[in-house]
């Protein structure tokens, strides 16, 4: 059996009155690729946001590494150090170099020592070839370039789930590439975990182990990822996979 780094049991959220997630209950193996799929408006990211403690949800039960989380401030600012999530929008410090912003969490956050922490970040500037950047403010980076290092800061603080929302989504299409090519080399050769909401449909296709497909708030499908789209179960997954080509 494999491990499961993940499990989430009955999760309901609501907006005021409105239930936005309806009794969510999947689990992720560890190493694996999860692909978030549905509409716009199903719920992908309010249940990413859950899932990093950052919406309050109703009811559920979320058991991260085997162990229940008790949805406390303070736990989820430990578990934010283990479950890195970037999103559409770049959200990198304006007033902060490359190299600051990558530094920041894992000195100020997790109190380890800056010159081992700076080797290791320029070893992710290299390795998203952005080494030349380290010392430039986000504004002379490109749309695709912000985006890698919003990526690499992530990685900066060791975690063990990815949680990326449309992170290809407002970009330039000659940028998109360079950005999912390193989160395939994550999968690849880091083996990372990670939970990824796109509507890039190659990429989904290629890389998902697994796939959840959401509409209204509710898993319509919980399918292995090859299985989804040659052949997925329901007639809605079918018509979005269609609406998708
Ligand atoms: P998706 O990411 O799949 O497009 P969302 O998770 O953003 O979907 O939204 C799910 C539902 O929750 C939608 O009906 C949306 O309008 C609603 N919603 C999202 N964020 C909020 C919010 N902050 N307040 C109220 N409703 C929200
Ligand atoms: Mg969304």
């Amino acid at each position: 059996m494999a491990e499961k780094i993940l499990e989430v049991e009955d999760l309901n959220k609501f907006y005021g009155n409105k239930q936005v997630l309806h009794d969510i209950s999947f689990s992720l193996n560890k190493g694996d690729v999860l692909t978030l799929l549905g509409p716009s408006g199903s719920g992908k990211s309010t249940l990413l946001r859950c899932l990093n403690g950052l919406e309050e949800f109703k009811s559920g039960t979320i058991i991260f590494e085997g162990k229940k989380v008790i949805p406390t401030a303070k736990n989820w600012q430990q578990l934010r150090q283990k479950i890195g999530m970037v999103f559409q929008s770049y959200d990198l410090f304006p007033n902060m170099t490359v190299l600051e912003n990558i530094l920041l969490g894992p000195v100020k956050v997790q109190k380890r020592p800056k010159a081992e922490v700076e080797k290791e970040a320029k070893a992710l500037l290299k390795r998203v070839h952005l080494e030349q950047y380290a010392n430039s403010y986000p504004r002379q980076l490109s749309g695709g370039q912000k985006q890698r290092i919003a990526i690499i800061r992530a990685l900066a603080l060791h975690p063990d789930l990815m949680l990326f929302d449309e992170v290809t989504a407002s970009l330039d299409p000659e940028m998109v590439r360079g950005v999912l090519e390193l989160i395939k080399q994550l999968s690849d050769e880091d083996h990372m975990t990670m939970i990824i909401v796109t509507h890039e449909m190659n990429f989904a296709k290629q890389i998902a182990d697994q796939v959840l497909f959401l509409e209204n708030g509710t898993i319509v499908e919980d399918t292995p990822g090859k299985e989804f789209f040659e052949h997925p179960k329901t007639k809605r997954a079918e018509e979005f996979l269609e609406s998708m080509e």
